[in-house]
Order: structure tokens, then sequence, then C-alpha cells
């Protein structure tokens, strides 16, 4: 056999050669970054192929993203010489499950043309959910009960299968909403991403010939990234892989690595990779040690960084590669030097020759990517965004920006629509419509057609009150326009408005993320002399999308990042809080530390011969200027591996808890060695910057500074709800103390910190 192996065999080793060479039974490749792991999985289809054992339409093969499941058809082809017809069952478990749904509609009460509800229609139906329910929709949002659901999906749980204890989450009748949820989608011909699964596994299990058709139909399936399955897709994999009794085990192929395992906090269960023997008796295990990726002073670093999680396998891995460059940790002042130093560094490389396309940046939090887009745009280098929006094109952004835009250009029809009822005031379209209406039949703006609304009897109450109450909120903020800096009006509005609140109060796994981005839209219009500034600013960003094939720099989060492979990667923000990230350790103890480890060792194992970290002595964090401290997994690296660029921030920094051999300075808090630069900044902070966040200071004095002397923020007459008390309205503010009238509970004395406008 040798003599004629095909040539795409003959680059493997032995190890490899096996995986892709054991075709019948389960296999399970189990091995580290960069071994081979999708390229096996890869010409193991290719041999399938080509040995004629399946035709292209026989094969399952799951991958993580849209993208792998592209690259991965054009690698066959590459591999067998030909191009691969067909192959309909090659892409994520969410798009091989939409195929089987569409066949199958009627099967499960749906028909052939049922639509996929993006997040926004799935938050708007649950909401009417909600209000069907008498449930007061701001109490009970929906963006919550939308967490709850779709954990619950994760999960492989309907309705009915809901545990007791969750199903009394969301007052207590989770999964009577979930059931109703279920219910108005059906009515609608509709599904959410969530039930893609869920309901090919229901479709699975009521109709067996349905099931025995697809199970003989995949001859062969494989699967990557087995690590990052969550329990539904382990469940339609479990059920697909079942074979008849006396049919011979399956021929499914998985490959993962526990390591990588970065999708816990969205239900992700590494269990099922380490369950796979006991599920599929006499499995192959392969494991794979050579690294083909990275020289050997990255993954010698990966390595030792990773070995400090306790559960894992435990793995080997080596590289015949040279040893490379060393792993640079360079030490910048604030985030902007950061931005600087790397995009320098860019530049520098690209003088030599090197490729646009090799060179990414991986952030741990995408708010971070702002700082670099910005720099970018100025510098003239085109980059693009991996797996998410570009920052200014986020739907949070663009809604705050609405909000400036508006403010101070009431002509801004666009801006206005866009924020008009959002977050939710009781402007429903139909007002929207008239306010159109009356704008187009007079030809002027919106926000003037609103205003003479207001004065009208032409809108239900409701609507003209809240109407009134906004464009007064505008005409407010207008005014302050020259009295304030643009960042504290900013926040003021985000806040008046009731926009940060908004996402305050979702429960879902994305907002803490988007009041983060909130956060870096204020920092970052501190630099510019006016609002206008700003706004210019923006329309520059937005407009600078180069498109084409010409080369770019990749941004994109840690988790956007499995399973690609840069020439030199950026790793910016290592540092304690942001990376590892506080909320993972707050929620998640011990557990979460290691998931960001392993975060961490994706990073790092992404590079072939340069991993570049960076941590910044400052950055701002609530609105104010922080020391900040290096990142444990900075003291985790082996110091043979490593080589620290000092580019002076690094002596002159006041920061460090003093554990670090990266700044060992004095230990966080004594403010005595801060120098003066950065002691006005904070003053300066004190002073200017409200932290619309309703988060706890990091500094004590602030605590007391607001608890004592702060202005409540409401006004007398605006009704107002109370956990305790219901609705009421205010009727007198004294600092931030309100009395509010109540309507069922007479009149109270209450801190405003425990109402909520209404
Ligand atoms: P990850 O865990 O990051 O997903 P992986 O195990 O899937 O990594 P691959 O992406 O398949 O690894 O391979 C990493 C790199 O090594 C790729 O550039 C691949 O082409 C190369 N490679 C894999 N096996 C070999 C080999 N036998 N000879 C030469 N190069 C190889
Ligand atoms: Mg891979």
């Amino acid at each position: 056999r040798a003599a004629s192996a095909p040539a795409y065999l003959e680059g493997l080793n032995a190890e490899q050669r096996r995986a892709v060479e054991t075709i019948d039974g389960p296999v399970l490749v189990l091995a580290g970054a960069g071994t081979g792991k999708t390229r096996v999985l890869t010409t193991r289809l290719a041999h399938i192929l080509t040995l004629g054992l399946a035709r292209p339409g026989q094969i399952l093969a799951v991958t993580f993203t849209n993208k792998a499941a592209r690259e991965m058809r054009e690698r066959i082809g590459g591999l067998i010489g030909e191009s691969v017809e067909g192959m309909p069952w090659l892409g994520t478990f969410h798009s091989i499950c939409v195929k089987i749904l569409r066949r199958h509609a009627e099967a499960v009460g749906l028909k052939r043309d049922f639509t996929i509800l993006d997040t926004d229609d799935q938050i708007r139906l649950m909401k009417q959910v909600i209000q069907a329910a008498d449930l007061d929709d701001k109490r009970w949002p929906a963006r919550q009960l939308a967490a709850y659901i779709d954990g619950w999906k994760n999960r492989g749980l309907t309705p009915d299968k809901v545990p007791s204890g969750d199903a009394y989450a969301f007052a207590g009748q989770g999964d009577e909403l979930y059931k109703a949820y279920q219910a108005r989608l059906k009515t609608l011909n509709a599904v959410d991403f969530g039930d893609l699964l869920l309901e090919v596994i229901r479709l699975f299990r009521e109709n067996q010939d349905v099931l025995a058709d697809f199970q003989s139909r995949f001859r062969y399936m494989l699967v990557d990234e087995y690590q990052d399955t969550n329990v539904a897709q382990y469940l339609w994999l479990r059920l697909l892989a079942q074979r008849p009794e006396g049919a011979g085990p399956p021929n499914i192929c998985c490959v993962g690595d526990d390591d990588q395992s970065i999708y816990g906090w969205r239900g992700a269960e590494v269990d099922n990779i380490l369950r796979f023997e006991k599920d599929f008796p006499g499995a192959v295990v392969i494991r794979l040690e050579q690294n083909y990726r990275s020289t050997s002073n990255i993954l010698d670093a990966a390595s030792h960084l990773i070995a400090h999680n306790e559960g894992r396998l435990g793995k080997t891995l080596h590289t015949q590669g040279d040893a490379g460059d060393k792993v640079t940790v360079t030490c910048a002042w604030d985030s902007e030097e950061e931005a600087r130093l790397i995009g320098e560094e860019i530049e520098q490389l690209q003088r030599r020759g090197e490729s646009l396309d090799d060179m990414a940046i991986l952030v741990r939090a995408s708010f971070q990517m702002r700082e670099f887009e910005d720099r970018f745009v100025t510098l003239g280098l085109p980059y693009r965004v991996i797996g998410g929006p570009r920052f200014y094109e986020r739907a949070e952004i663009r809604d705050a920006i609405a909000y400036l835009r508006a403010t101070l250009q009431p002509a801004d029809d666009l801006a206005f629509e866009r924020i008009v009822n959002t977050p939710r005031r009781g402007i429903g379209d139909a007002t929207v419509r008239t306010i159109h209406d009356v704008a187009r039949a007079r030809g002027i703006p919106m926000m003037q057609a609103a205003l003479e609304l207001t004065e009208s009897e032409e809108l239900k109450p409701r609507a003209r009150s809240s109407l009134r109450a906004l464009l007064d909120s505008f005409a407010r903020w207008r005014g302050q326009l020259d009295a304030l800096p643009q960042a504290e009006l900013a926040a003021i509005i985000l806040e008046e408005s009731g926009y940060t609140e908004m996402w305050q109060r979702d429960r879902s796994a994305d907002a803490p993320g988007r009041l983060e981005n909130l956060k870096e839209l204020l920092r970052s219009m501190e630099e510019f002399e006016s609002m206008l500034g700003f706004l210019e600013h923006i329309s520059l960003v937005m407009d600078s999308d180069a498109g084409g094939d010409e080369e770019k720099v990749s941004l994109m989060t840690l988790h956007a990042a499995k399973g690609l492979e840069f020439g030199t990667v950026f790793l910016p923000g290592w540092e304690e809080g942001l990376f590892p990230h506080q909320r993972s350790l707050d929620e998640n103890g011990r557990a979460g530390l290691e998931e960001e480890r392993r975060l961490a060792y994706v990073g790092l194992t992404r590079a072939k011969r340069r991993a570049a970290l960076f941590f910044a002595t400052n950055r701002r964090i609530h609105g104010l200027w922080q020391s900040t401290a290096s990142s444990r997994f900075l003291d985790e690296l082996p110091e043979s591996n490593v080589e620290v660029v000092d580019t002076g921030s690094l002596r002159t920094s006041p920061s460090g808890y003093g554990h670090s051999r990266f700044d060992s300075r004095e230990p966080f808090g004594s403010t005595y060695s801060t120098p003066g630069w950065q002691r006005a900044q904070r003053n300066k902070d004190r002073a200017a910057v409200r932290n619309p966040w309703n988060e706890p200071p990091l500094i004590e004095g602030e605590v007391l500074a607001r608890s004592t002397g702060a202005e409540s923020g409401y006004a007398v007459g605006e009704r107002v709800f109370h956990q305790k008390f219901g609705y009421g309205r205010v009727s007198a503010v004294d600092g931030n103390k309100l009395t509010i009238a109540f309507e069922h509970s007479g009149s109270k004395r209450v801190l405003d910190s425990f109402v909520e406008r209404h």
C-alpha cells in the first residue's frame, strides 16, 4: 500500500496517518494545539472519498464556524486534485440542522419555509409572552428570559424537561413562559437559533424512520473542536451515531483538545470529550504530540502556562522547528501607547516584506478593539474584524451615537428614529408612523413633528407623555452642550435616557461586554475637542472599510481565534481584571480562572513565529484611571522563553501588586507613589466624570464623596417604580433622597438608588 499511497498521505507523521487511515469504528484524536487535528480531519475526508468508501452526500462533517467549513471544502479539493461537488453535510451544527429541518419541517409542526429569528426578533417575541402572562416586562426583562431559555436549549431541555429548581426561575414561571414562547414560535412558523438543534433532536426521537434514514446515510461522521460541543450537540451526535444491534460500531471521528475548551460560559461541556471512550466502546484514541505550527519558544511558553491548570488530561507537545524568537512581553504606559507600539511593529514587519494577512491582534474583550481601530485608521493600515462587527458598528455603539447625533443635530431623522423607542418607552410603531407622516407632509424633521404632535390629541396619552419627556430631555441635553465636556455629557445622556440601564438590567451573556463597549466609547470621546469633532471622526472610521482583496491585519477576540493561525500574533491587555477577566473569576472562581488560562493558551498557540504580549500599567476602568497589575499569566510563563521589552514605561510605572517580576513596585493602593501627572488626572476624573455605570468605584474616597453630596437625577413629577412600594410619583427631591407619593402605599422617603424611572 505504501508504494501507491496517495500524495496527500505522505506529509503526515505516523500517528496522523493512523488517524486518517483508521476509517472503521469510533476514533478520538485528542491532541494539543497545532498538532494537525484539523489537517487530519480534512485528509481523512479526502481519503474516504478517494477510496470510494462513500459519496460526498454520505459524509457528515462538523466544523465550528462557517469559515472553517469553507476552508475545509477548499482544502479537500486541493488534496484530491478535483473540486468536490456536493458535500452538503459539511458545515456547522446549525447549518446542518437547518438543512435537515427544511426537509422534515412538517414532522415537527413547521412549514418548509419557516423563518429563523434573529436575537432582536427573539427578544421582541419574548416580551410579548411576558406581557401576555401579566408580568411587568420592566421588572422581568425579556433578555433575562432569553438567557434562561437559551441555556435550557443548550442543555437539550424542552419545556417539559426543565428541572423544577430551574423552572421556578423568572417570576416562578420560567417553564410556563418557555412553553408559551415555543407555542408562539409555532404559530409564527418560526424557530430561534437554539431550536435548530432541539427540533432536530425531537424530529429524530419522534420519527424513528427519519432517524434511521440519516443514520444509514451518514456512513462517516467527523467533528472538529469536539471539546466545545454543548449537551444538545452531543445528544444530536449520539442519536446519529446509534447503530442497530449487530451492525457494528459507527464510523465517527472526533478531534479536540481539552486545553482549548473555551465556551463553557455558553454551555459547552468538556466532559463530552472525556467520556468519548465510554460512549463508544472500543474507540481508538490517538494522541498527536508533534506541533507543526509554532517555534519552540512559543510552544514551551504555552505548555508551561497551561500546566498551571489542574483539571486537564495532560499532554506532551514538542516541535522540530527552530527555537525562533522569544515571546516578548512589553509594558506600555496605557492602552493608547499599547496600540501605538503595536501599530509601529506592524509597519516594521510590513517593511520587511511580511504580509498583513499573516498578522493578528487578539483581545480578551471587544471594547479593546476600539483603540486599535482608531490607530489603524490614523495610520491608514487596512484591517478586518473577524467574528463580529467593527467597534463602531456594534448595535450598542450605534445606539449611543444615535443619541449623540440626535442631540447635536435635531434634524437627523435616522438617529432619532433609531432610539426613539430604545429603551422601550411606550412609543410604538404606530406612533413612529404618525410622526413620520406629519414630518413628510410638512417637510420638517421628525423631532419637530414629534414636538407638534405632543401638543395635539393625535397620539395616545401614554405615547404623548413619553414622547414629551424624551423631547424635553433632548432639549435639556442640547442646552448642556457648551457647558459640559462631551464625554461627560454623553455619559449623562446615556444615563438619563435609560439606555445604560437597559443593558445593566439585561441578564444575557453579552450584556456586560456591551456595557464595557459603551464605557470605551465615552473614554474615546475625551480625546476630541468637541462632540462634533468626535462625530466627524466616527463617520470617517465607519467609512474606512476598504474592501477588496487587499492585505489586512486581523483583529478579533481570543474566542474567535480558535483554530486559526498567523505568523505574528499580538496579545494586548494582559492585566489582572482584564485577562484573566474579573467577571470569570467572580462568577466561576477556580473554574473561571482555568477557562481564562485556556483562553491564554489558545491565544499563544495561534502564533507561528512570533508572539508579542503587552500590558498597560494604566487603564481607564469604570471611568477612572487605574494603575493596573500585570496578569498573573505573565508570571506563569517560563523565563527562559520570554524576553521583557522595556519601553521606559516599566521603570516609571507606579503600578503593580509587587508580586510580579514584570512590575515589582509598591503594592496597589499606595497612592503616595503616584506621580503628579496621574494624580492630576485622577482628580480631574473625580471632578469631571460621573460614573453612570452604577459600579462600585475603585477608590475608597470616591464612595464617601458620592454618597454624601450626591444630587439625585430625579425630578419632581417623575413616575418611578420601587421594588417594595410599587409605582409612584416623585413629590420632593433632597440630595439623593426622594419623597414619593406611591399609588398604593402612601407617601414615603426613599433613597434614589432603590427606585427606577418608569
Ligand atoms: P488547533 O488545535 O489550533 O485547532 P490543529 O491541531 O487543528 O490546531 P492544524 O491547524 O491542523 O492543527 O495544523 C497546524 C499547522 O500545522 C497547519 O499549518 C498545518 O498545515 C500544519 N501541519 C499539520 N500537520 C503537518 C505535517 N504532518 N507536516 C507539516 N505541516 C503540518
Ligand atoms: Mg484545528
